[in-house]
């Protein structure tokens, strides 16, 4: 997984934060390199060589504590366990990890229960909230985190044809022009769109700095964004670039 320089050299560092919330495809990965990092015993964490390094990515380490749930939401109880074991001190590592899977599906009394532990509990306590929708979660947990993005490879390809789309749209391209791109579209699900939407709001919004008259693509971009919520395709998407280019 190639990670962002910064978070890497906070992890070398042992300078982390403490409470993160991961998103993209690929958070599951990147939760296991920073438990890893947390607890990691050698040099440069994560160095993936020591026994504490093996033991977080084995899901075996007694201070990496993973909370999972089984397509039922995560239960206040569940909370309240964690919040007891959180003012109990680690038994190996340095810092105590908690990874949430699926965060968004804790109840509101659960989120507060981890907020006031993030706000008030012990210093080597670290939370992971994973989430594929951080809108779910409440505003005042994710004011909290640091988000950090681990897209899957699909996604960054779907970012980098985003950066396509913007560029047919910013040189007025012929349908003609765009016809292979719009076929190749069809293979992408609607996560994907809405990570390629995504850059293509961001290279036009950059445009519309110099160029105003982009503003008016970018407003209707925002009902077909919104639409990736619910259900999308590329059929919609090759409408919708039909009307503006
Ligand atoms: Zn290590």
């Amino acid at each position: 997984m190639q990670l962002d320089q910064t978070l890497q050299a906070r992890m070398n560092h042992r300078r982390l934060a403490h409470a993160y919330l991961l998103t993209g495809r690929d958070r599951r990965e990147l939760a296991d390199t920073l438990a890893a990092a947390l607890v990691c015993t050698g040099d440069a964490p994560p160095c993936m060589a020591c026994t504490a390094c093996r033991k977080a990515t084995q899901n075996i380490h007694p201070d990496v504590v993973r909370l999972d749930p089984d397509g039922e939401g995560l239960k206040a109880e569940a909370v309240r366990d964690l919040r007891a074991d959180a003012y109990i001190r680690p038994n190996e590592a340095q810092r105590k990890v908690y990874i949430l899977c699926h965060s968004e599906l804790l109840n509101p009394t659960g989120q507060n229960i981890l907020l006031k532990l993030i706000e008030e509990g012990p210093a080597y306590a670290a939370f992971l909230f994973l989430t594929p929708n951080p809108e779910l979660l409440l505003p005042t947990i994710r004011s909290r985190c640091e988000t950090l993005r681990a897209p899957g490879e699909e996604e960054q390809a779907a970012t980098e044809d985003g950066k396509i789309l913007a560029d047919y749209i910013l040189n007025r391209a012929s349908p003609a022009e765009t016809l292979p791109f719009l076929v190749a579209l069809e293979k992408r699900d609607r996560g994907e769109i809405a990570a390629l939407l995504a850059e293509t709001a961001a290279r036009l919004t950059e445009a519309a700095k110099e160029n105003p008259s982009v503003l008016a693509v970018l407003d209707r971009l925002d009902p077909i964004r919104a639409a990736c919520e619910f259900n999308i395709s590329a059929g919609h998407l090759a409408g919708w670039i039909a009307s503006v280019l």
